[in-house]
């Protein structure tokens, strides 16, 4: 009788260690697959990002070939207008004269990548805008000024020369007062179309570059700036902001040095830089810092160009990610 128990006894220990160890395989197999299907989930997403980027990338070149495009269908559609076809030429004709001239004055020993640097100048024209020019000129080189409306006789012809020397003239608003523009769609529209009609009216160009005063991430406008953005958008407009500030708009007063080093540290990152400089009376070191900047630019072997539609966008809210 205690025989038989401790029999049964055991058989029912050793019956339960193989369940055990059934559960123990079961476990472990089931362990074993959450292990690999996470493992694959993981690959999965990561190329699923991977390739989302990828797309984006793609949608953004489509979109700048697109411009492109665009860009010489209006060319060729305004060829009925004389004037305009010969301004769309000569601006053609001065990005390219730019280019060529950019990739001689550069000269690059080393056959590095090309490097392209857009020098811009924001809020002028001013007591300085002559200097600059003047600076440019000698140093053939051409940049961007995103300029604001003034109806004097000397910035009248600022904004001539600037055309003239085959600089891009970009538009930053009428006022510059971000409590006027930014009230309303509607005050923005006036201000923009305001400086527009004007500049067209100065210098026979039409100007299609632009540049939001405080950039396209200025937290300062009471109206969304998408809204803004898909306004300028319909209106064929193409608007920069920077990726690199010379540092000349800060409280803290750079010598002309320092602005120097500022886009010389920040230059060697991009491959396409824009640079945020001001063309105001009150910044002297602006002008101080421009020889000295275009040659250590050049040393590195960049090119210096004006901005025009083909320059690759530079937005601190992209373009096409407003619908
Ligand atoms: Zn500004």
């Amino acid at each position: 009788m205690e025989e038989k128990t401790e029999n049964g006894f055991s058989e029912q220990q050793m019956r339960r260690r193989r369940v055990n160890k059934m559960k123990m395989s079961i476990l472990t197999g089931a362990g074993v697959w959450i292990i690999i299907l996470s493992v694959l989930m993981v690959a999965m997403f990561v190329k699923l990002v991977f390739l989302e980027n990828k797309l984006e990338r793609l949608e953004e070149s489509i979109i700048s070939v697109q411009r492109v495009v665009e860009e010489q269908k209006k060319a060729a559609g305004s060829s009925q207008e004389g004037e305009k076809e010969s301004i769309s030429d000569s601006d053609a004709a001065a990005g390219s004269v730019a280019q060529e001239d950019g990739q001689a004055g550069n000269m690059p020993v080393e056959t590095e990548q090309s490097r392209k640097v857009y020098l811009t100048f924001d809020d002028g024209p001013s007591e300085n805008t002559s200097k600059i020019l003047d600076i440019l000129k000698e140093r053939n080189i051409k940049a961007t000024f995103f300029v604001v409306g003034f109806d004097d006789e000397a910035s009248r012809e600022l904004y001539q020369r600037i055309v003239a020397e085959g600089h891009t003239l970009g538009m930053h608003s009428y006022s510059h007062k971000y409590d006027m523009i930014y009230q309303s769609l509607d005050a923005f529209k006036e201000d923009m179309s305001h400086l527009q009609a004007y500049l067209e009216e100065v210098t026979g160009v039409t100007p299609t570059i632009m540049r939001f005063p405080g950039g396209s991430s200025n937290q300062v406008s009471n109206v969304d700036m998408k809204e803004l953005i898909r306004y300028v958008e319909g209106e064929g407009l193409t608007y920069f902001d920077w990726n690199i500030e010379s540092g000349d708009a800060t409280s803290q007063a750079y010598t002309s040095d320092e602005l120097v080093q500022n886009v010389m540290t920040e230059v060697v990152k991009y491959d396409t830089s824009v640079v945020l400089m001001h063309d105001t009376s009150a910044k002297a070191a602006t002008v101080e810092a421009l020889v000295p900047m275009i040659d250590q630019l050049q040393e590195i072997g960049a090119e210096l160009l004006p901005i025009d539609e083909t320059t690759k966008l530079i937005q601190h809210i992209p373009v096409d990610s407003v619908e």
